[in-house]
């Protein structure tokens, strides 16, 4: 089994550790900056060949890297942009049965997720296949932070034989995190019920918007319509696999966290300081979430129209909670946190 990884500008896409770590660490890194991209994967990655290539056109690379995976019974793509791109080329190429979506693999029988998670089915696979993993699903075994993978080149093929045109590269637009997949997202910021009204989760979508971080939410939330489906994080919404995660008002139930994967960096404000959410927190701040989300869009200068924040009691838990002012907000600003893109951790 192994791993193929499109990389680019030295960036593994979310659901890289994911699928290299259902690999066993072996994995083909293929892009632009394959190095740097192996450098922030030690840990995870064992074994890795790189093929830097400029552009990232699946069918050439469908094409280029075909050869080399005709001996691979199982191989493992992230469902990224790009690999999503890639894994049908590939299973067209090698003639074999393409399974997306997939969340576990145990022996010969892998686990998918369809219809937003609403429905697991299971897949006897009984032959060589392409399979593409969900981001967050699978994370990696603990490996020593200073074991360097072993690295191969592999030289690249100027004309491979049998290319499909690809299409014409005009520019990559940035994805827009107000509307972005939110599997995708590096940065979310998770509204739940503590936020206590919509206006509030309307707050919490401006000051996200200003750090370039998406919205995410909790069922009870959703369920209230104070966000849109799409939006919510957990075993019954989206997994997502974000780098930073700031959570507002959310209690940290398992159904949410399930869906969490592995940030490297959580946020959480409550006004509970025992919520599991806060335990799992870096940084935990115990106060009054619209308030905080106030002080933080005030500091950002935002105009918040006509929100003005309610304090909202807080759920089951004395108000022993820090007052609201002792807040430090510059600490959940973004050039706080350290941002390690692609870091080991980070899936
Ligand atoms: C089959 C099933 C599937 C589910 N799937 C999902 C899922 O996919 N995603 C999901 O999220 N949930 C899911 N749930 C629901 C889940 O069990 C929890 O009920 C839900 O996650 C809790 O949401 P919450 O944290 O917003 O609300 P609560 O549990 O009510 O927590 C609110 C939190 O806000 C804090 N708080 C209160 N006031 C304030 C304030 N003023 N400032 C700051 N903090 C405050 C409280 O201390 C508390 O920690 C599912 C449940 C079931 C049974």
């Amino acid at each position: 089994m192994i791993a193929v990884v499109p990389v680019r500008d030295g960036v593994a896409p979310n659901g890289a550790v994911a699928a290299i770590a259902l690999a066993g660490g072996r994995a083909i890194m293929v892009g632009s900056g394959t190095r740097d991209a192996v450098a922030a994967l030690e840990g995870v990655l064992v074994e890795a060949s790189v093929l830097e290539m400029a552009e990232l056109g699946p069918a050439r690379l469908a094409a280029t890297l075909s050869p080399r995976l005709i001996e691979v019974d199982l191989v493992v793509v992230p469902a990224s942009p790009d690999g999503r791109d890639l894994a049908p080329r590939l299973a067209h190429i090698l003639n074999r049965e393409l399974i997306t979506g997939v969340i576990r693999l145990r022996n010969d029988t892998a686990t998918v997720a369809r219809h937003d998670g609403r429905v697991v089915e299971h897949i006897t696979i009984d032959g060589p296949a392409i399979i593409t993993v969900v981001p967050g699903t699978v994370s990696a075994p603990t490996r020593p932070d200073d074991q360097v993978p072993v690295l191969t080149e592999i030289e690249p093929d100027s004309s491979p034989t049998s290319a499909a045109p690809d299409p014409d590269f005009v520019e990559l637009m940035p994805a827009d995190p107000a509307t972005m997949d939110l599997a995708e997202a590096r940065r979310i910021m998770g509204g739940g019920a503590g936020l206590g009204s919509a206006e509030h989760l309307r707050l919490l979508e401006t000051v996200a918007l200003a750090l370039g971080a998406s919205t995410g939410a909790t069922r009870v939330v959703t369920d209230k319509g104070w966000m849109p489906l799409d939006r919510q994080i957990g075993t019954t919404g989206v997994a997502v696999d974000p780098d930073l995660y700031m959570a507002f008002g959310v209690s940290g139930a398992v159904q949410h966290i399930s869906g969490l994967g592995t940030p490297d960096h959580i946020v959480a404000v409550n006004t509970d300081p025992s919520s599991p959410m806060m335990n799992m927190a870096d940084l935990a701040i115990v106060a009054d979430g619209p308030a905080v989300l106030a002080a933080l869009a005030s500091r950002l200068d935002l105009s918040t129209g006509t929100v003005e924040p309610q304090a909202v009691e807080p759920q089951a838990v004395e108000p022993q909670a820090v007052e609201p002012e002792t807040v430090e907000p510059q600490a959940v600003k973004p050039d706080a946190v350290k941002l390690e893109e692609g870091g080991p951790a980070g899936e």
